[in-house]
C-alpha cells in the first residue's frame, strides 16, 4: 500500500488539473462570486442610510429566500448559527434538552443546540447520503429511549429528547422522508440544517421545506453569500413569527415606547447583507447549473479509478454540489493526508471533512448512537475545489 501512495496521490492532482484547467493557482476550495447587481444594491444602501437591520432589501430578501426553498415564510438572521438556534428555540428545545443531531456536521450544528442550554446527542450517518441515518436513528431510539407524558426520555441520562437536527452533508439531501417516519413515531420536531443545501432538492421537493422549520447560511464559503447571514425558512407562520420576534430583542411594536415580552436576541440581518443577498439570489439557478457542470466534470475524471471515487448525488435527488467530494474507498489516514499535502502544495485547494463531533473534547463524553460509518467516513472524505464559475463552459 505505503509504496503505492505518492502515485496516487500524484494521479489525482492529474485529474484535477485537468476539471480546473488553467484556473489562477491557488485553486480555492470555494469562493464567493459577484457576477450581478451586487454593487448597485450595496450602493443604494449607501445612499439611501439603509445599512442596519431593518430596510427594502430585509424585506426583499426574506420574500425571496422563502420563494427559492419552496416555503411560505423567512427570517433573515446573522448567520446560520444564529438560525439554528432559532430554529430549535421555536420549536420548543428547552435547557436540559438533548437534540438529535450527526456526528459528521460542521460544529456550528451541535454548537446552535449548547448556546440554548440543551445538549447534542450524536447519531451516525448513511453512507449513501453522508446525512443522519434513520435505521441508525430508529434502532437507537427503540432500545435507549422510553416514552413518558408523550414527552422522548433518554433512559441513560433522563433527559427529555425534544427534536432531531437532519443536515445536508457537502448539498447532498439526507433521507428526510424515513427521517420524519421516525420522527413522526418519537414524536420529535425536526429542524433542517440546510446551510450548505441552497437549490438541492429532494423528490422534487427544495431543501430548506422538508422539515418543520430549516436554517440555512449565507456566509463566505457558501453556495451564496451575503458576507456572513443566514435565514430560517418554514410553512408554519407561527414559528416564522416568532422567530422573527425573538431575533428582534422580543420587542412589542409601538411608535416609540421599548416594550419587550421576554429576552430576545439581536440577530437581524443588517440591510447591507441583505442587499447583496437579493443580488446573489438572481443568480441561483445559473450558479447551480455550472456547480452540476462542474460536477460532471470531476465524475468523468475519476470515472476509471479503483480506490477513490467521487460521491455521486442520492437516488431520487438534485445536489447543489456545493463541494465536490473524493471517497477513499478504504479508511487510510496516511493515504488521505499524503493527498491533501500533495494537491495542497500544487496549488488545490483540498480539504478533509470535519473531525467527527463526538471526538472532539468538549463533546466527548455526549450521548450517542454507535457510530461506525461517522467513524469509517471521517477518514475518507476529501472535499476539492468547487466555485461554480470552474464549472462555467
Ligand atoms: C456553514 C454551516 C453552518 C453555520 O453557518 P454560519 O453562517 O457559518 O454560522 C451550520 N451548519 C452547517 C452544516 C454549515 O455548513
Amino acid at each position: 500500500m505505503t509504496s503505492r501512495m505518492p502515485s496516487i496521490s500524484k494521479d489525482i492532482v492529474e485529474r484535477i488539473n485537468l476539471v480546473v484547467g488553467n484556473a489562477p493557482r491557488p485553486v480555492p476550495l470555494h469562493a464567493p462570486e459577484f457576477n450581478g447587481s451586487e454593487w448597485e444594491k450595496v450602493k443604494d444602501c449607501l445612499d439611501t442610510g439603509w445599512v442596519s437591520s431593518v430596510g427594502r432589501y430585509v424585506d426583499e430578501f426574506e420574500y425571496k429566500v422563502a420563494e427559492s426553498c419552496g416555503t411560505k415564510f423567512g427570517v433573515a438572521l446573522v448567520n446560520g448559527t444564529a438560525a439554528l438556534q432559532m430554529a430549535l428555540q421555536v420549536v420548543g428545545v428547552k435547557p436540559g434538552d438533548e437534540v438529535l443531531v450527526p456526528s459528521l456536521s460542521f460544529v456550528a450544528t451541535a454548537n446552535a443546540v449548547v448556546h440554548l442550554g440543551a445538549k447534542p446527542h450524536f447519531i451516525d450517518i448513511d453512507p449513501d447520503t453522508l446525512g443522519l441515518s434513520p435505521t441508525a436513528l430508529e434502532e437507537h431510539l427503540r432500545q435507549n429511549c422510553r416514552a413518558q407524558n408523550s414527552a422522548l426520555i433518554n433512559k441513560a441520562t433522563g433527559a427529555r429528547i425534544s427534536a432531531v437536527v437532519p443536515m445536508h452533508v457537502f448539498g447532498h439531501p439526507a433521507s428526510m422522508r424515513k427521517i420524519w417516519q421516525v420522527a413522526e413515531e418519537f414524536g420529535l420536531h425536526i429542524v433542517e440544517d440546510a446551510a450548505e443545501a441552497l437549490g438541492s432538492e429532494y423528490f422534487g421537493s427544495p431543501c430548506g421545506s422538508l422539515g418543520h422549520v430549516a436554517a440555512l447560511s449565507f456566509n463566505g464559503n457558501k453556495t451564496l453569500t451575503t458576507g456572513g447571514g443566514g435565514a430560517i425558512v418554514t410553512n408554519d407562520a407561527t414559528l416564522a413569527t416568532r422567530a422573527k420576534h425573538l431575533s428582534t430583542t422580543a420587542k412589542l411594536p409601538h411608535q416609540w415606547e421599548f416594550v419587550h415580552d421576554e429576552v430576545g436576541y439581536n440577530f437581524r440581518m443588517p440591510n447591507l447583507n441583505a442587499a447583496l443577498g437579493c443580488a446573489q439570489l438572481e443568480q441561483l439557478p445559473e450558479r447551480l447549473l455550472q456547480k452540476r457542470a462542474l460536477a460532471d466534470k470531476y465524475f468523468e475524471a475519476f470515472k476509471d479509478l479503483e480506490d477513490i471515487e467521487m460521491f455521486q448525488e442520492p437516488a431520487n435527488c438534485k445536489s447543489n454540489f456545493w463541494l465536490n467530494t473524493l471517497v477513499l474507498k478504504t479508511p487510510d489516514l496516511e493515504v488521505r493526508d499524503d493527498i491533501l499535502r500533495a494537491t495542497n502544495a500544487a496549488g488545490l485547494q483540498c480539504r478533509p471533512v470535519w473531525r467527527a463531533l463526538h471526538t472532539l473534547e468538549f463533546f466527548k463524553s455526549n450521548p450517542r448512537s454507535k457510530l461506525p460509518a461517522t467513524e469509517s467516513f471521517e477518514k475518507r472524505l476529501i472535499n476539492v475545489p468547487s466555485s461554480a464559475w470552474l464549472g462555467a463552459a
